[in-house]
């Protein structure tokens, strides 16, 4: 049952794992075998030091202190700026807002873009497959301009039906979102694709990016999309960060939606101005220690390469997938041709939950539940899913004791 491990000779994860302090540690007595990646992931330690050093050494806020430490703090953050524009092609690090997370990126372009353009009988489009935080901003904000949300289906395999999305394109719509990675089924939409034919239809696309960067190079200006939406907890950075890449022209459009500090050229009870953006949409004090990470975490991936990181994970997703396939009465749910390490799956008469707490015990961290994906479990009629997610400093080892407990777990609930 062991498999002989077969790293490639570039890719030294034993090395790799040094950095990542907490997955040395002992859960319920046993080594603890994290599984739960596209929840949140793990930080490697030159993250954790950036955060503790701006704490230690320059603490101040940014912008408004002309003094050092306010001039370090700055330089932190923006500099997170210039290394997300940088790493996602971006044409200018002004068309970076930076935000606690995908979640609040939505947001952002729910009112401060779609809503505005919203009228009734309009109608927002998206697909099954969405996290709620590309499915609930845009229903409230339809709600408010009587506008409706509609959902492009996806086929068994978890593969967004494209000639169905395509269809589905017409000209009551004024937004369409999808997600570039699927948290549930690990399924890649072909986002090139999808935002050719919304060009084609004048709809602007918008990206949720959230678990597509931890894994893969991403282009917003080759991808062709309107926004690209992601949060920074997911690919080693602390939680609580997060962007917002938008096409120009949008984000000079598009009113603020938080009002406050930082974001305005003047206050004047006649009329307040506003900042150019992206600090328009930053208002208020962020998360600066947050950002000090991102910078970190990006340069601690770039120091790897995407190259590495993508064969190992790629080796790691088709090794576990394999053992699990060795385990009777288990459905995967997502076999997407092309996938990212995310595999979700059920054992025949047994829940679940039931399953993630027992494995639990034995030092294994899975995600079991909804996934923040009602409508995707409403389709395949299950309440809920387990959720093994694989990030580079995982091994084929730990895939060996997270099937090994599976069968054992497996057997108590029989
Ligand atoms: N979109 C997807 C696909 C996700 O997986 C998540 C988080 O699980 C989110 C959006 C929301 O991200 P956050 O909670 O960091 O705002």
């Amino acid at each position: 049952m062991n498999a002989k491990p077969n790293q490639p000779l570039d890719f030294d994860v034993q090395r790799i794992r040094t950095d990542f302090p907490l997955l040395g540690r002992k859960v319920h007595g046993k080594p603890l075998v994290y599984f739960d990646n596209a929840n949140t992931s793990q930080k490697p330690l030159q993250v954790i030091e950036a955060v503790d050093r701006h704490y230690r050494e320059h603490n101040a806020n940014v912008a408004r202190a002309v003094h050092q430490l306010g001039e370090e703090a700055t330089a932190a953050y923006e500099g997170a700026r210039d290394k997300l524009a940088a790493w996602i092609n971006a044409a200018s690090r002004n068309d970076i807002v930076l935000t606690s997370g995908t979640t609040q990126s939505m947001n952002t372009v729910a009112y401060s873009f779609a809503l505005p353009r919203l009228k009734p009988g309009d109608a927002i489009l998206t697909t099954v497959m969405e996290h709620h935080a590309n499915i609930v901003p845009w229903q409230l904000v339809a709600a408010r301009a009587g506008a409706t949300v509609k959902a492009a289906p996806i086929n068994e395999r978890g593969e967004l039906i494209l000639e169905k999305f395509f269809e589905m394109l017409t000209p009551e719509v004024k937004l369409a979102c999808v997600t570039h990675v699927s948290n549930v089924l690990g399924t890649v939409n072909p986002v090139r694709e999808i935002a050719r034919e919304c060009r084609r239809r004048g709809i602007p696309l918008l990206v949720d990016g959230s678990q597509a960067l931890p894994h893969r190079p991403v282009d917003v200006q080759a991808l062709g999309c309107d926004f690209y939406a992601f949060t920074g907890h997911k690919m080693l950075a602390p939680t609580g960060t997060g962007g917002l890449w938008a096409k120009r022209e949008h984000l000079q459009s598009m009113p603020p939606f938080f009002g406050g500090g930082e974001m305005i050229r003047e206050v004047r009870f006649d009329g307040t101005t506003f900042a150019e953006p992206p600090h328009k949409f930053e208002a208020g004090t962020p998360n600066i220690a947050g950002f000090a990470g991102v910078g970190a975490a990006i340069d601690y991936v770039q120091s790897i390469g995407f190259d590495a990181i993508r064969a190992w994970e790629h080796e790691l997703l088709a090794y576990a997938t394999e053992r699990l396939r060795e385990i009777p009465g288990l459905r995967i749910f997502g076999e997407a041709a092309e996938k990212e390490p995310v595999i979700s799956f059920l054992i025949e008469g047994a829940q679940a939950t039931d399953m993630a707490t027992l494995l639990d015990l034995e030092g294994v961290a899975v995600r079991s539940g909804h996934h923040c994906a009602h409508p995707l479990m409403q389709f395949y009629g299950v309440p809920a899913t387990l959720r093994a997610s694989l990030a580079f400093y995982n091994t084929r080892e730990e895939v060996d004791v997270f099937i090994a407990a599976l069968l054992k777990v497996r057997k108590l609930l029989m």
